[in-house]
């Protein structure tokens, strides 16, 4: 397991300090709904591991890429979203508004979502 940040907040929901319900766990990856939804199904996916953003993953990371690709489509398929579709956003760095400095993939779906960018 890779490095926790005392003062990350997606590190302590990942080490269950909150008692957050997770929407899918797996080994490396959890998934919870985002606190401030931008949709009607709105889920953070994240490593349990601390890394910043997609920024500092490569080809080493590739098996936990896929394992939260996987968890992706197990929320969409849970939060009833597989069918009808859904969004998964990262943003990384000051560009893209990227807030929380711990990777995650935003789940979005269950309406009919506006232009990317
Ligand atoms: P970013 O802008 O970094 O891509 O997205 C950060 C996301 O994390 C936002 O959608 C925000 O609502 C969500 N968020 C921030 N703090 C918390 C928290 O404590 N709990 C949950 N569930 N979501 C959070
Ligand atoms: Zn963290």
């Amino acid at each position: 397991m890779g490095e926790r940040q005392d003062d990350c907040i997606f590190c302590k929901i990942a080490a269950n300090e909150f008692g957050t319900e997770f929407v899918v766990e797996t080994e490396h990856v959890v998934a919870f709904s985002d606190i401030s939804p931008q949709a009607p199904v709105h889920v953070q996916v994240i490593p349990r591991r601390h890394i910043e953003s997609i920024r500092e993953m490569n080809q080493d990371d590739s098996a936990l890429l896929g394992e939260m690709i996987a968890v992706a489509n197990q929320v969409a398929v849970e939060k009833g979203i597989a069918e009808t579709g859904f969004r998964l956003v990262t943003n990384a760095g000051a560009d893209s508004g990227q807030e929380v400095m711990h990777l995650h993939v935003h789940v979005l779906g269950g309406s009919k979502l506006g232009p990317i960018a």
